[in-house]
């Protein structure tokens, strides 16, 4: 049985590309807080208009609503999971320990990569609003601008991926790190992969740690 797995890491380190692989190639089911989140603001919800300034301007929700959210979508019964985007602190490492995952087998994988590199990487990230497919200016630009190569659909930027905001976002990450990486180390469930190889590699990395 493969573990239920969590990715850490920087805003633009490649959890959500490295995701879409996972799920693609090895049946997993990617759950990211932030994608829950920005469908609820997208739905207009009265949880989206609460949440919705806050992640403008690239703080964290509050943790009860976040777990809150996360167990509404999840049912580990029968799927094996990729958490990402969560847990963004030491009380939500410990909370998905005891409320969510319980019993179940499950690895954490930190994303290792210079910080420095990442506001160049987040300011110029587009995603297709059609497939997911996520796209860098810099290192993976679309055939056609503003278009999707894989499904035609329209390119987009995430409201949060603007040089003021990208700043915040990289500064609450340095200040909450260290207590979730020392809530999997102790448990003998940290694996860290560089994720400044190329995207091939960090897969490959990824799949070891699922096999180990
Ligand atoms: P992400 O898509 O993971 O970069 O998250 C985008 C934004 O959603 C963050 O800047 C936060 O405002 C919010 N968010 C996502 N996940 C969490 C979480 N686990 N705890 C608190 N806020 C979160």
């Amino acid at each position: 049985m493969k573990p239920q797995l969590i990715l850490l890491g920087a805003p633009g380190s490649g959890k959500g590309t490295q995701a879409a692989r996972l799920v693609a190639e090895l049946d997993y089911n990617h759950l990211s807080t932030g994608d829950l989140l920005r469908k609820e603001i997208k739905s207009e919800s009265e949880l989206g208009k609460k949440v919705q300034g806050i992640m403008d301007a690239g703080k964290l929700v509050d943790d009860d609503t976040v777990l809150e959210l996360l167990n509404a979508n999840c049912d580990l019964g029968s799927n094996v999971y990729i958490f990402d985007g969560f847990p963004r602190n030491g009380e939500q490492a410990k909370a998905l320990d005891s409320v969510v995952l319980k019993d179940a087998k499950s690895k954490a994988v930190y994303f290792e990569i210079d910080l420095d590199m990442l506001a160049a990487r987040l300011t110029n990230r587009r995603t297709c609003s059609g497939c997911g497919e996520i796209y860098n200016l810099l290192s993976k630009a679309p055939s056609k601008e503003g278009v999707c190569d894989k499904c035609g659909g329209e390119l987009t930027q995430r409201k949060d991926d603007n040089e003021e905001t990208v700043k915040t976002r990289l500064q609450v990450f340095k200040e909450t790190i260290d207590p979730v990486l020392a809530h999997y180390e102790a448990t003998g469930r940290l694996a860290r992969i560089d994720a400044s190889q190329d995207p091939e590699s960090v897969f490959g990395a990824l799949k070891a740690v699922t096999e180990a």
